[in-house]
Protein backbone atom coordinates (compact mmCIF):
# COMPACT_ATOMS: atom_id res chain seq x y z
CA UNK A 1 0.00 0.00 0.00
CA UNK A 2 1.19 3.35 -0.91
CA UNK A 3 0.25 7.20 0.14
CA UNK A 4 1.20 10.08 -2.58
CA UNK A 5 1.90 12.63 0.18
CA UNK A 6 1.70 15.43 -2.57
CA UNK A 7 0.02 15.28 -6.00
CA UNK A 8 -1.88 18.32 -7.34
CA UNK A 9 -4.53 15.89 -8.77
CA UNK A 10 -6.78 18.90 -9.17
CA UNK A 11 -4.83 20.86 -11.63
CA UNK A 12 -6.17 21.05 -15.26
CA UNK A 13 -3.72 18.56 -16.36
CA UNK A 14 -5.59 15.84 -14.97
CA UNK A 15 -9.17 17.22 -16.23
CA UNK A 16 -9.29 14.61 -19.56
CA UNK A 17 -8.60 11.40 -17.22
CA UNK A 18 -8.79 12.07 -14.11
CA UNK A 19 -10.90 9.26 -13.39
CA UNK A 20 -8.70 6.82 -14.96
CA UNK A 21 -5.23 7.77 -12.90
CA UNK A 22 -7.11 7.18 -10.36
CA UNK A 23 -8.44 4.10 -11.10
CA UNK A 24 -4.57 3.26 -12.39
CA UNK A 25 -3.41 4.57 -9.08
CA UNK A 26 -6.02 1.97 -6.77
CA UNK A 27 -4.75 -1.11 -8.89
CA UNK A 28 -1.36 0.03 -7.78
CA UNK A 29 -2.30 -0.02 -4.45
CA UNK A 30 -1.98 3.73 -4.13
CA UNK A 31 -4.60 3.96 -1.86
CA UNK A 32 -4.43 7.65 -0.52
CA UNK A 33 -3.41 10.93 -2.43
CA UNK A 34 -2.85 14.32 -0.35
CA UNK A 35 -3.82 17.50 -2.64
CA UNK A 36 -2.54 20.44 -1.15
CA UNK A 37 -4.18 23.68 -1.36
CA UNK A 38 -2.46 26.12 -3.43
CA UNK A 39 -4.83 29.08 -4.19
CA UNK A 40 -7.87 30.29 -2.54
CA UNK A 41 -9.91 29.45 -6.00
CA UNK A 42 -9.20 26.37 -6.14
CA UNK A 43 -10.62 25.37 -3.10
CA UNK A 44 -14.43 24.26 -3.38
CA UNK A 45 -13.25 22.04 -6.78
CA UNK A 46 -10.60 20.52 -3.98
CA UNK A 47 -13.63 19.92 -1.65
CA UNK A 48 -15.85 18.99 -4.62
CA UNK A 49 -12.88 16.44 -6.06
CA UNK A 50 -12.81 14.89 -2.38
CA UNK A 51 -16.44 13.78 -2.39
CA UNK A 52 -15.88 12.20 -5.55
CA UNK A 53 -13.12 9.80 -5.05
CA UNK A 54 -13.23 9.39 -1.60
CA UNK A 55 -9.24 8.43 -1.83
CA UNK A 56 -8.43 12.20 -1.78
CA UNK A 57 -7.44 13.91 0.96
CA UNK A 58 -7.29 18.04 1.33
CA UNK A 59 -4.80 20.42 2.67
CA UNK A 60 -5.56 24.38 2.33
CA UNK A 61 -2.71 26.62 1.95
CA UNK A 62 -2.02 29.93 -0.67
CA UNK A 63 1.62 28.38 -2.14
CA UNK A 64 4.09 31.48 -3.11
CA UNK A 65 3.48 31.08 -6.88
CA UNK A 66 -0.02 32.14 -6.54
CA UNK A 67 0.81 35.39 -4.26
CA UNK A 68 0.50 37.47 -7.32
CA UNK A 69 -3.43 38.26 -6.23
CA UNK A 70 -2.51 38.18 -2.32
CA UNK A 71 -4.54 40.54 -0.25
CA UNK A 72 -5.01 40.19 3.60
CA UNK A 73 -8.80 39.29 3.01
CA UNK A 74 -7.20 35.98 1.82
CA UNK A 75 -6.49 34.87 4.99
CA UNK A 76 -9.23 35.27 6.40
CA UNK A 77 -11.05 33.40 3.48
CA UNK A 78 -8.59 31.09 4.52
CA UNK A 79 -9.04 30.33 8.30
CA UNK A 80 -12.75 30.37 7.68
CA UNK A 81 -12.14 27.44 5.65
CA UNK A 82 -10.37 25.95 7.83
CA UNK A 83 -12.50 26.65 10.74
CA UNK A 84 -15.22 24.63 8.72
CA UNK A 85 -13.00 21.85 7.40
CA UNK A 86 -11.03 21.08 10.79
CA UNK A 87 -12.60 17.72 10.85
CA UNK A 88 -10.91 16.62 7.97
CA UNK A 89 -8.31 18.71 7.01
CA UNK A 90 -4.89 16.75 6.82
CA UNK A 91 -2.34 20.10 7.08
CA UNK A 92 -2.40 23.83 6.30
CA UNK A 93 -0.24 23.82 2.87
CA UNK A 94 1.32 23.86 0.54
CA UNK A 95 3.08 27.37 2.06
CA UNK A 96 6.95 28.51 1.88
CA UNK A 97 9.30 30.57 0.74
CA UNK A 98 11.20 30.16 -2.73
CA UNK A 99 13.95 32.55 -3.81
CA UNK A 100 13.57 31.28 -7.78
CA UNK A 101 10.13 32.79 -8.59
CA UNK A 102 9.49 36.35 -8.82
CA UNK A 103 7.10 37.34 -6.50
CA UNK A 104 7.89 40.05 -4.21
CA UNK A 105 10.29 38.13 -1.23
CA UNK A 106 8.62 40.17 1.51
CA UNK A 107 5.29 39.29 0.29
CA UNK A 108 5.94 35.93 0.33
CA UNK A 109 8.04 36.22 3.91
CA UNK A 110 4.49 37.85 5.15
CA UNK A 111 2.16 35.57 3.62
CA UNK A 112 4.50 32.70 5.15
CA UNK A 113 4.69 33.81 8.42
CA UNK A 114 0.87 34.79 8.80
CA UNK A 115 0.11 31.48 7.38
CA UNK A 116 2.47 29.49 10.34
CA UNK A 117 1.00 31.53 12.67
CA UNK A 118 -2.11 30.48 11.66
CA UNK A 119 -1.40 26.78 11.65
CA UNK A 120 -0.04 26.99 15.08
CA UNK A 121 -3.93 28.67 16.03
CA UNK A 122 -5.72 25.47 14.39
CA UNK A 123 -2.90 23.09 15.48
CA UNK A 124 -2.45 21.81 12.17
CA UNK A 125 0.69 20.15 10.36
CA UNK A 126 1.93 21.85 7.70
CA UNK A 127 3.15 21.22 4.18
CA UNK A 128 6.73 23.09 3.14
CA UNK A 129 7.74 24.06 -0.12
CA UNK A 130 11.22 25.33 -0.21
CA UNK A 131 13.41 26.41 -3.20
CA UNK A 132 16.96 27.74 -1.77
CA UNK A 133 15.08 28.75 1.59
CA UNK A 134 15.96 26.20 3.98
CA UNK A 135 17.59 28.75 6.06
CA UNK A 136 14.52 31.38 6.11
CA UNK A 137 12.02 29.09 6.77
CA UNK A 138 13.56 27.30 9.43
CA UNK A 139 14.60 30.35 10.86
CA UNK A 140 10.67 31.27 10.76
CA UNK A 141 9.16 28.04 12.35
CA UNK A 142 11.77 28.14 14.77
CA UNK A 143 10.72 32.07 15.69
CA UNK A 144 6.84 31.11 15.65
CA UNK A 145 7.72 28.01 18.18
CA UNK A 146 5.76 26.08 15.61
CA UNK A 147 5.57 22.33 16.99
CA UNK A 148 2.63 20.70 15.28
CA UNK A 149 5.27 19.29 12.37
CA UNK A 150 4.33 18.16 9.00
CA UNK A 151 6.03 17.19 5.72
CA UNK A 152 8.67 19.38 3.80
CA UNK A 153 7.44 18.60 -0.12
CA UNK A 154 10.22 17.59 -2.84
CA UNK A 155 13.05 17.50 -0.33
CA UNK A 156 16.30 18.50 -1.88
CA UNK A 157 19.59 19.36 0.17
CA UNK A 158 22.00 18.02 2.28
CA UNK A 159 21.82 15.44 5.99
CA UNK A 160 22.35 17.99 8.25
CA UNK A 161 19.09 20.26 6.94
CA UNK A 162 16.97 17.40 6.88
CA UNK A 163 17.87 16.36 10.49
CA UNK A 164 17.17 20.48 11.28
CA UNK A 165 13.28 19.66 9.88
CA UNK A 166 13.30 15.97 11.78
CA UNK A 167 14.08 18.42 14.97
CA UNK A 168 10.97 20.05 14.54
CA UNK A 169 8.36 17.39 13.94
CA UNK A 170 8.67 17.12 10.02
CA UNK A 171 8.83 14.46 7.54
CA UNK A 172 10.81 14.52 5.02
CA UNK A 173 8.94 13.93 1.13
CA UNK A 174 10.96 12.34 -1.37
CA UNK A 175 10.15 12.48 -5.13
CA UNK A 176 11.77 12.45 -8.56
CA UNK A 177 14.54 14.27 -7.17
CA UNK A 178 16.21 10.49 -6.41
CA UNK A 179 15.87 9.31 -9.91
CA UNK A 180 18.27 11.68 -10.89
CA UNK A 181 22.11 10.58 -10.44
CA UNK A 182 23.22 14.32 -10.11
CA UNK A 183 20.82 15.03 -6.92
CA UNK A 184 24.11 13.24 -5.14
CA UNK A 185 23.87 15.36 -1.80
CA UNK A 186 20.45 14.62 -1.72
CA UNK A 187 20.42 11.29 -2.84
CA UNK A 188 23.59 10.59 0.61
CA UNK A 189 21.30 12.69 2.97
CA UNK A 190 18.19 10.33 1.54
CA UNK A 191 20.31 7.17 2.73
CA UNK A 192 20.68 8.04 6.34
CA UNK A 193 16.96 9.02 7.07
CA UNK A 194 15.82 7.99 9.98
CA UNK A 195 13.35 5.11 8.79
CA UNK A 196 10.54 7.35 10.52
CA UNK A 197 10.95 10.95 8.80
CA UNK A 198 10.40 9.27 4.95
CA UNK A 199 7.15 9.58 3.19
CA UNK A 200 6.71 9.45 -0.86
CA UNK A 201 5.48 11.65 -3.15
CA UNK A 202 4.95 12.69 -6.72
CA UNK A 203 4.32 16.53 -6.77
CA UNK A 204 1.94 15.60 -10.50
CA UNK A 205 1.71 16.92 -12.63
CA UNK A 206 5.08 18.68 -11.61
CA UNK A 207 8.53 16.81 -10.83
CA UNK A 208 9.03 14.49 -14.18
CA UNK A 209 11.31 11.54 -13.08
CA UNK A 210 14.86 11.16 -14.91
CA UNK A 211 14.28 10.22 -18.31
CA UNK A 212 10.10 12.19 -18.63
CA UNK A 213 11.02 15.42 -18.95
CA UNK A 214 8.75 17.60 -20.58
CA UNK A 215 6.29 14.42 -19.92
CA UNK A 216 2.75 15.19 -17.28
CA UNK A 217 4.17 13.65 -13.94
CA UNK A 218 1.13 10.87 -12.19
CA UNK A 219 0.84 9.71 -9.59
CA UNK A 220 0.60 6.44 -10.72
CA UNK A 221 4.59 6.82 -10.40
CA UNK A 222 4.58 6.39 -6.61
CA UNK A 223 5.97 2.67 -7.38
CA UNK A 224 8.67 3.90 -9.55
CA UNK A 225 9.93 6.43 -6.78
CA UNK A 226 9.75 3.89 -4.26
CA UNK A 227 11.66 1.59 -6.25
CA UNK A 228 14.78 4.30 -6.32
CA UNK A 229 14.23 4.95 -2.65
CA UNK A 230 14.47 1.11 -1.56
CA UNK A 231 17.88 0.99 -3.99
CA UNK A 232 19.28 3.77 -1.48
CA UNK A 233 18.05 2.20 1.69
CA UNK A 234 19.09 -1.14 3.84
CA UNK A 235 15.78 -1.87 4.86
CA UNK A 236 13.41 -4.95 3.33
CA UNK A 237 11.25 -3.67 0.84
CA UNK A 238 8.20 -4.07 3.26
CA UNK A 239 9.32 -2.94 5.84
CA UNK A 240 10.25 0.46 4.29
CA UNK A 241 7.08 0.43 1.86
CA UNK A 242 5.05 0.36 5.75
CA UNK A 243 6.86 3.07 7.02
CA UNK A 244 6.30 5.41 4.19
CA UNK A 245 2.64 4.85 4.42
CA UNK A 246 2.72 4.96 8.32
CA UNK A 247 4.64 8.29 8.07
CA UNK A 248 2.06 10.00 6.41
CA UNK A 249 -0.41 9.35 9.06
CA UNK A 250 2.07 10.28 11.67
CA UNK A 251 3.04 13.87 10.73
CA UNK A 252 -0.41 14.64 9.04
CA UNK A 253 -3.83 14.49 10.21
CA UNK A 254 -7.15 12.91 9.75
CA UNK A 255 -5.50 10.75 6.87
ZN1 LIG B 1 3.13 21.11 -4.87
Amino acid sequence: MFIDSHCHINFSQFDGDRGAVLEQCSQLGIHKIIVPGTHLEFFEQQIHLAKTFPELRNAFGIHPYFLGTYDDTHLNKLAFLLEDKIGSVVALGEIGLDKVISIDWKMQLKAFQAQVEMAKNFKLPIILHHRKSHNEILQILKQCKFNYGGIVHGFSGSLQVANAYIDLGFAIGIGGTITYPRANKTREAIKSLPLSSIVLETDAPDMPLRGNQGVRNSPINIPVIFEALSTLRNEPTQQLQKACFKNVENHLIHV
